[in-house]
């Protein structure tokens, strides 16, 4: 994607101005109310009613991200753009880019929002990755399965989270089943990597190249969605160091400004792969609500601003654990825990698969040495 027209000068957004957020989820409900804990206001796009972000909002436009007349308006009303999740077109951003600052800037979300895209960038910055294949129709799958050996992972390069779009090519599954099942329209075959752990790290950046880093962290998934985020990551100090360096390193050459997430598998050997990357917020952050200095709610509003980045120190261990569908109703329960802080997102419907709220349990920094089971 070449470099379009832009309205960002680096400018310096202040304390009092508007933020427009493109998506409403659970991550623009989080950014909008560290937002307004340093003055300013959000306003939130999302083509759903109701949305989480709407609830706590300054103002909210529901219409679908195509409506040039309502992008217009949104964009005449706010300072600042930006967004909480990628499968926004990038129409879209471009469209806003010209008028507002928009950061981070359409580049990075037109890049992390195909999986074979990113891992090509990925590689050719020098950064680890599974090993993948193209696999752009049906007919491609049988050899890169041949090549790449089972068990491997056919994901849909577009529009694939959370899991959705993906199929284990395991033992004898029938592989036009898996291609049906995988629902895109193209595909990426990857080698099934037997990690030691999966970990992420989130690099805030703001206008002026300055980064700050939160230290990386442990995630555990349960089918294919994040569970569990353990608080630090249970690695050495070497695994600490090379996720850290790579996240700085994606960062400075996408030249982001605002927050990215790189989520990591590290190898029985210590080696450091790169799985995916989100440019905003992300689920494994959550933690830094209770257990940070700065939020990475806070920090993203920070970034996004050209404000001073704030310290990602944490001052506790924790463990934060997503309520994916009915777990939510236990939350009668975790308020009577004293060790735990709830967050509820506001969404009406329990459906299976469904992010409705996390909980995050602090416990004193260091108190629990590597190698332990704290879950
Ligand atoms: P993704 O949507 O790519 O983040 O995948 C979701 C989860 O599926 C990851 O966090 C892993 O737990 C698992 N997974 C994805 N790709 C692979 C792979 N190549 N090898 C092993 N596990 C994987």
């Amino acid at each position: 994607m070449a470099e379009t027209k832009s309205a960002d000068r680096g400018q310096v957004i202040l304390p009092g101005a508007v933020i427009g957020v493109l998506g409403g989820g659970q991550l623009g409900r989080m950014t909008a109310m560290a937002g307004a804990r340093l003055g300013y206001r959000v306003h939130t796009y999302c083509p759903d009613r109701d949305s989480p972000a709407s609830h706590v909002s300054w103002h909210n436009t529901v219409a679908a991200y195509d409506n040039r007349t309502a992008l217009k308006a949104f964009a005449e009303s706010v300072d600042v753009v930006t967004f909480e999740f990628e499968n926004i077109p990038s129409a879209t951003t471009e469209y806003l880019a010209a008028l507002k600052p928009t950061r981070p800037k359409p580049q990075v979300l037109y890049l992390t929002q195909e999986r074979l895209r990113e891992k090509r960038f990925l590689a050719s910055i020098n950064v680890p990755t599974t090993r993948f294949l193209d696999v752009g129709r049906q007919e491609a799958l049988e050899a890169a399965v041949k090549a790449l050996g089972r068990p491997a992972i056919l994901k849909s390069a577009e529009f694939g989270y959370d899991g959705k779009g993906q199929v284990r090519i395991d033992g004898d599954i029938d592989l036009f089943e898996a291609w049906v099942k995988m629902g895109g329209d193209v595909g990426i075959l990857e080698a099934f990597v037997d990690f030691a752990r999966e970990i992420s790290v989130i690099v805030a950046r703001g206008p002026d190249g300055a980064t700050a880093i939160y230290q990386p962290v442990e995630n555990q998934h349960k089918n294919h969605i994040l569970d569990t985020t353990i608080v630090p990551a249970r690695v050495s100090e070497t695994v600490v160091s090379r996720a850290e360096a790579i996240a700085r390193h994606i960062a400075q050459e996408i030249d982001l400004v605002g927050l990215l997430a790189v989520e990591m598998f590290v190898t029985h050997e210590n080696d450091v792969l790169v799985n995916e990357l989100a440019p905003r917020p992300h689920n494994s952050g959550h933690w830094t609500i209770d257990g940070a200095i700065t939020s990475q709610f806070e920090q993203f509003v920070r970034a996004v601003c050209g404000l001073t980045l704030g310290s990602t120190e944490r001052h506790s261990d924790a463990v934060m654990k997503n309520l994916i569908g009915d777990e939510v109703n236990g939350w009668r329960e975790l308020l009577g825990d004293p060790g735990v802080k709830l967050h509820l997102y506001g969404k009406a419907e329990a459906r299976p698969g469904r992010k409705m709220g996390h909980y995050t349990r602090l416990s004193p920094k260091n108190a629990a040495r590597n190698g332990d089971d704290r879950r």
